[in-house]
């Protein structure tokens, strides 16, 4: 099968029944190489339905919580967003199709050199990306639209919520280290307003305010 029969696929299949609607999502899964992020798998592995290994011990997410966790961002193009967990980068690929620009971090810096250079060769321009401890944020750079954490969080670190802009958007599985569920908060001046979504279960999310041990 071509790489775009086996995207179209995973879109018709794997996100449409299951309840992915913002069609600039599907659309945009449905162009982006995802089989060029996942390293030493083939391409029918790196288009099937499941969370698969980027070695590091890290992972790169099932396509389906891919798809959730960008809808529930509802990115309408002019957002600047923080990714923590960069991974093999194809997040914030999917983001840096939807938004404005993407600032993303990674902790593990053999992943993080290899995806930058990754984005420079298929010419992710928006996308700028650094190795470091993300719970901390990127100051320089704040305020973000759009916050996304692709690891277990214990609870949204705090610096992450000082650097949303008033009325942003952070998603981030919380709960233990074995199982969490994907909340949203938005920012509404001094409030946060949380909302509860799908169970999930993700690497640990591991800084100074995240997860302290591996
Ligand atoms: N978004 C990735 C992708 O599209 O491939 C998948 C991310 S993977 C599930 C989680 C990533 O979070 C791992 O690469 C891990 O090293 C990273 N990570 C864990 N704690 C971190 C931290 N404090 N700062 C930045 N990255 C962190």
């Amino acid at each position: 099968m071509e790489y775009k029969d086996l995207r179209e696929s995973m879109v018709r299949t794997q996100l449409i029944p299951r309840g992915i609607k913002d069609k600039r999502v599907l659309d945009a899964m449905g162009r982006v190489p995802r089989h060029l992020f996942a390293g030493h798998l083939t391409a029918a592995e790196a288009y099937s339905d499941m969370a698969l290994p980027i070695g590091e011990g890290q992972t790169i997410s099932q396509p389906y919580m891919v798809a959730v966790m960008t809808e529930l961002l509802e990115l309408k193009g002019t957002e600047k967003v923080l990714e923590i967990g960069t991974g093999s980068g194809y997040q914030a690929a999917v983001l840096a199709e939807l938004s404005r620009d993407v600032y993303t971090i990674e902790r593990v810096a053999a992943l993080g050199e290899l995806v930058k250079k990754r984005f420079q060769d298929l010419s992710y321009t928006n996308i700028h990306s650094m190795v470091g401890d993300g719970t901390l944020g990127w100051p320089e750079e704040a305020p973000f639209d759009r916050i996304i954490i692709t690891a277990a969080a214990p609870e949204i670190p705090e610096p992450l919520i000082a650097q949303l802009a008033d009325g942003g958007i952070i998603v981030v599985p919380v709960g233990g280290l074995y199982s969490q569920q994907l909340l949203k908060t938005r920012k509404s001046g001094n409030n946060l307003v949380n909302e509860y979504h799908t169970l999930c279960v993700f690497v640990p999310l591991i800084g100074q305010y995240g997860w302290k041990k591996e």
